[in-house]
């Protein structure tokens, strides 16, 4: 016997598999992890294929050394798809395997964690015998003593009871009075967050109609929906339900969730109703936890997963359903190495492996919305909230209007006196300001000079840190969201010598200033990339805020997504327009999708909710369709409007991005690359006919953590000829080049 195995190099991707002997007795499986040896030592590699016989002299052929686990770690579906991937990203096979077993597998970083148990290895009777006749030693007495009142137990509560019981229990072991085993112990990460409830609650009527549509659907093992509902409309309930029916059916479910913000909640839902199995798989995990949970799934023993994106890779067998929550989240997409789209993904796997497919979200993808409107997927809709719970009443508020009447602050007095209120009937709010530190840059009023970081073509932001000034006050520094640089706000403009150079508008810190300033003695919380970095830095500030010991949760957009909590009447949107203006053709989506989620956090449970937009645009069409929530209007605006532009989905964005500490060099590099393409587009004079923009125009970020960066766009009609395209773009991304990076983007979820 034969196999082919592709090996597992780190740096290096070696494409093709190479080819093994299997020695007599070993049993090897497609899909298995096995060591092989490589050029003068040993690898990990995964068997791809195994024959009978091999094209080459066996002679020349060399042994497996051995199966790293007696199981495949990557299950037959999971191979295909692997394979499938790997064409369509145009890329190595080595690197979308990768994507399926945990990182921390590969080179023997973690290992199963053992525990050792002591158990009689004689009948009561014998062991009572034995601890008469042990006069001498006190600790073996002890220990039979133990075990005679509870077989088998820990080591470690021997342990806990008897110093040093090593020798004792070699000696009790070697007289065949008891046996030592080791048996695996599973790390399994702890829920922070409460807040789930374990009951079952009667389906409101729009819940029980989609669930009509569904059961057939998990039935049959195979359908895909778009579940648009509401915020607040009960779309967990839906996934709950769906995903009890699945395990019924001795299947497993996956339920992917944008961020690691939104994952507590989801696990104290799920874990609240199907207890240990439900499993999480997020990026916070130790490396031994996330490796426990991983085998937990592929033996089965958790069938219900929670996770980000990279979840959909997780190891269950029997599939009966993946539930993709906001599926218009951009983190579903993974824009390079190995490039691929979480939903996409999902589908393949729920068609391949016999199971239903629900993208659920209150403001689907224009995508997503337009495949379901075209018939690829069955829409179902919750158009009303729980309990006909009125959604909540949205104003906008003019912030030029504000300034004109002589209010500097960046919170408007219509915000200030809800909050007030809100507060005083002992409610709860969010304060909303998209983008962490976004406009908290710092500019000079007299010339408009803007301080920006040396290494990164972007403006610094301003944080104050409490009691770091020499005197024991506090310190403002600058820094740089990219690449960490900090320094000093300057005393006057570098650029005029104006002494009136200060910083503008809304981080989240100045707004909780203000917040703390209006309200002493309120209880606030921040919630952004600063606050959450810990382990469970998330949770345990969502937890403060679950059980009310925190009163207004200010935030970025990561406060606005699928968060909730009943308590919450008062959203304040700080600054709505700033996303409008980026330079992308995203932008408008992403802030329709960010309002409209955020508002909907606002009015979800007894009490109605009430929303502030502050805006310097209140005219905006899409602002005022997003204060109506009118999902439908949009959709059809924007959908007309990427039409007529010519942008995804009628079109692909792609593009080769050269990084390098050399401006020339990374000029030259991105010269050199868009000749190769317009020479190739020369041969192949069908690619050229779709190409609609080809532009080395520079990125909007020209410079990043010390690299110059210069970009080669093209813009293209879908099709196969922008396949093959894609394919030599990405193939150039691997042809090595001097001091220079070269990355490829497909569809890149940023632009910058
Ligand atoms: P969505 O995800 O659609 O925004 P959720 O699933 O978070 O909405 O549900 C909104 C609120 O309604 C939650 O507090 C949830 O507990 C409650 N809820 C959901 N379904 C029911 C039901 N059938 N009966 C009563 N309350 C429900
Ligand atoms: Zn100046
Ligand atoms: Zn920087």
């Amino acid at each position: 016997m034969y196999c082919q195995v592709i090996v597992d190099i780190v740096h290096e991707n070696v494409a093709q598999a190479f080819t093994y002997r299997v020695p007599e007795g070993m049993n090897l499986e497609r899909g298995q992890r096995v060591r092989v040896p490589f050029r003068s030592g040993a690898l990990e590699g995964i068997v791809l294929s195994l024959s009978e016989t091999a094209d080459f002299d066996p002679k020349r052929i060399r042994s497996v050394i051995g199966p790293l686990e007696d199981y495949p770690a990557i299950l037959p579906a999971m191979m295909e798809l692997a394979e499938e991937m790997a064409r369509e990203a145009h890329c190595p096979l080595a690197e979308t395997l990768r994507l399926m077993i945990p990182a921390q597998m590969r080179g023997g970083r973690v290992r199963v964690r053992e525990e050792e148990w002591a158990e009689l290895a004689v009948s009561p009777a014998e062991a009572q015998a034995a601890l008469a006749g042990e006069g001498r030693s006190p600790k073996r007495r002890e220990i039979l003593r133990m075990l005679l009142e509870k077989s088998p137990r820990p080591v470690s509560e021997i342990r806990d009871r008897i110093q040093a019981p090593r020798e004792a229990l070699n000696v009790l072991a070697d007289a065949g009075l008891i046996r030592i085993t080791k048996q695996e112990q599973l790390r399994s990460p702890e829920s922070v967050l409460g807040g789930g409830s374990a009951d079952w609650l009667p389906l409101t009527p729009g819940q029980q109609e989609v669930m009509e549509e569904i059961l057939p659907a998990l039935k049959r093992g195979k359908g895909s929906f778009l579940l648009y509902g509401v915020t607040g409309s009960g779309k967990t309930e839906v996934f709950l339900n769906a995903v009890r029916k699945v395990l019924d059916m001795g299947k497993s479910a996956l339920i992917l969730v944008p961020e690691i913000a939104l994952t507590p909640q989801m696990v104290s839902w799920f874990q609240s109703r199907f207890g240990a199995v439900a499993a999480v798989l997020h990026s916070r995990l130790s490396p031994g936890e996330r490796y426990d949970e991983w085998r937990r799934i592929r033996r089965g023993e958790a069938r219900v997963v929670i996770g980000a994106r990279s979840a959909v890779f997780a190891p269950a067998d029997r599939l009966g359903l993946i539930v993709v929550d906001e599926e218009h989240e951009s983190t579903y997409y993974s824009d390079h190495h190995p490039r691929y789209d979480a939903r996409d993904v999902a589908l393949s796997r729920c068609k391949r492996e016999g199971a239903v497919l629900i993208l659920a979200s209150a403001t689907p993808s224009i995508l997503s919305f337009a495949r379901a409107r075209r018939g690829d997927s069955v829409l179902l809709e919750m158009p009303v909230r729980v309990q006909d719970r009125p959604l909540p009443e949205v104003r906008l508020v003019d912030m030029r209007r504000e300034l004109e009447s002589g209010n500097r602050s960046v919170l408007s007095r219509e915000l200030v006196s809800a909050l007030g209120e809100c507060l005083k009937k002992k409610e709860q709010a969010m304060l909303l300001i998209n983008r962490r530190g976004y406009h908290s840059f710092v500019s000079c009023r007299a010339c408009g000079h803007v301080i920006k970081c040396p290494n990164c073509d972007v403006s610094l932001t301003c944080h104050v840190e409490e009691g770091r000034a020499p005197g024991g006050g506090d310190a403002e520094t600058l820094r740089c969201h990219y690449c960490g640089h900090r320094e000093r706000i300057p005393s006057r403009c570098p650029s005029c010598g104006s002494p009136y150079i200060r910083y503008f508008g809304a981080g989240t810190q100045k707004v909780e200033d203000e917040v703390r300033k209006l309200f002493p003695g309120t209880e606030t919380a921040r919630m952004d990339i600063d606050t959450t970095s810990g382990k469970d830095g998330h949770a345990k500030i969502l937890e403060r805020f679950r059980s009310g010991a925190v009163r207004v949760l200010i935030g970025t957009q990561m406060i606005a997504k699928g968060l909730d909590f009943p308590k919450v009447t008062l959203v304040g949107i700080v600054a709505a327009d700033l996303t409008l203006n980026l330079p992308d053709y995203r932008s408008r989506e992403r802030t329709f999708q960010l309002l409209t989620q955020a508002a909907g956090r606002a009015g979800r449970g007894q009490q109605p909710g009430r929303v502030i937009i502050q805006t310097y645009r209140p005219e905006d069409p899409v602002l005022n369709m997003a204060a109506k929530q009118n999902y439908r209007a949009f959709f059809e605006e924007e959908f007309r409007r990427r039409r007529q532009a010519l942008y995804p989905p009628f079109t692909v964005m792609m593009r080769l991005l050269a990084e390098s500490r050399d401006a020339a060099t990374a000029e030259r590099t991105a010269g050199e690359l868009e000749k190769r393409i317009r020479e190739a587009m020369e041969v192949h004079p069908d690619w050229k006919k779709k190409v609609l923009l080809l532009s080395d125009e520079p990125p909007g970020v020209r410079m990043l953590r010390g690299m110059e960066r210069r970009q080669i766009l093209v813009k293209s009609l879908v099709g196969p000829e922008t396949d093959a395209l894609s394919a030599l773009m990405a193939g150039l991304a691997e042809e090595p080049a001097e001091g220079c990076r070269i990355l490829f983007e497909y569809n890149p979820t940023s632009m910058m």
